[in-house]
């Protein structure tokens, strides 16, 4: 090969691993991502949803080899945050991990600013983490039978604290009101991060929560735990009876989160965050802060787009006629 022949093939090669010479998804494969990346949480910092993904997005950080900022951008029951999302620039450096909330919303909320059904892409679902019951220290009941007790008692004087209306403590506190059939006084926080520390401090009485945020909490004592909200009892916490075990049959409410960008992100991009949340996922660090928190990780098939997609739908089919049959709404 003469010297200007290498020349010409070395230009070539150049050239062809070009990005600007790839057909556009192989080119958004290829760039992305070149900067940091952004992802909201639409609850407080601190709290379970925080929790979680600041978990996912450490280890997605180092898969991407671009930071992975979290932002809370916390209020209204998560629709907040969700309307930042679905409202950006769906070129996929900014993400949204939400919880059920996403299933719930679409009936709760008959106006929002977003379509809560179809404004976003599904990357995948990352976790399910059950909820616990608790109270703050000196409560003046010993388990979930005598604390149905005192709720029937003392009705609007007890304060259940909550993340908004269309939060997982919003839902399970209303399954909580019906199965007791009682109404106490709720709560709104921006996230259950700020109300577990008024928990604590005892400013409010009673607060359903993730375990991802209670489990340190119940150990050692600061809040008081009654019972778990999943059909078994839950690893991290073996000595907590189920609701059903102490006297609330048929209690049961699981939170499930997912990871979503814009609707009308490249699918290649998308393809790309679910492979690097599947990566997070199989992190041994994370697996193991996951099982002291009481959550596992999905499987790798449940942290893809097409079934995290047809998930969440199912789930809003499942929870809008139980919204409407209850008249429960936001706005
Ligand atoms: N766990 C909260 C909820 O009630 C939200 C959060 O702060 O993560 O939905």
């Amino acid at each position: 090969m003469t010297e200007l022949t290498r020349r010409r093939a070395l230009a070539l090669a150049a050239a062809l691993a070009t990005p600007a010479l790839l057909p556009g998804t192989a080119r958004a494969q290829a760039a992305y991502p070149n900067r940091p990346i952004n992802i909201i949480v639409p609850f407080a910092a601190g709290g379970p949803t925080d929790v979680v993904t600041r978990l996912v997005a450490e280890v997605m950080a180092r898969d991407l080899g671009q930071p992975v900022v979290v932002e809370n951008v916390g209020g209204a029951g998560g629709t907040l945050g969700a309307q930042r999302v679905a409202q950006a620039r769906p070129d996929g450096y900014t993400l949204l991990l939400h919880h059920i909330g996403m299933g719930t919303t679409p009936a709760l909320y008959r106006r929002l600013a977003y379509d809560p059904v179809n404004g976003f892409e599904t990357v995948g679902l990352v976790t399910e983490v059950p909820m616990t019951i608790i109270a703050k220290k000196d409560f003046p009941a010993a388990n979930l039978a005598e604390m149905v007790r005192v709720m029937r008692e003392q009705k609007q004087s007890i304060n259940l604290a909550n993340a908004g209306v269309g939060a997982a403590s919003h839902l399970c506190g209303l399954l909580l009101q019906s199965a007791v059939q009682t109404q106490v006084t709720t709560i709104p926080y921006r996230g259950t991060g700020p109300a577990m520390t008024d928990l604590i401090g005892g400013t409010v009485d009673l607060m359903c929560d993730q375990t991802t945020n209670t489990t340190q909490q119940i150990r050692s004592g600061a809040v008081r735990a009654f019972a778990v909200t999943t059909s078994e009892r839950n690893a991290a916490l073996p000595d907590l009876p189920t609701a059903a075990e102490a006297g609330l049959p048929g209690f049961e409410v699981s939170v499930w989160h997912g990871l979503y960008a814009p609707k009308g992100t490249d699918a290649a991009i998308v393809a790309r965050l679910s492979r690097s949340l599947q990566v997070a996922l199989r992190d041994e660090r994370l697996v193991a802060r996951f099982a002291e928190l009481g959550t596992t990780p999905v499987s790798q098939e449940r942290a893809t787009p097409d079934a995290h997609r047809a998930y969440w739908q199912a789930d809003i089919a499942k929870w809008r006629p139980i919204i409407q049959a209850a008249g429960q709404y936001a706005d």
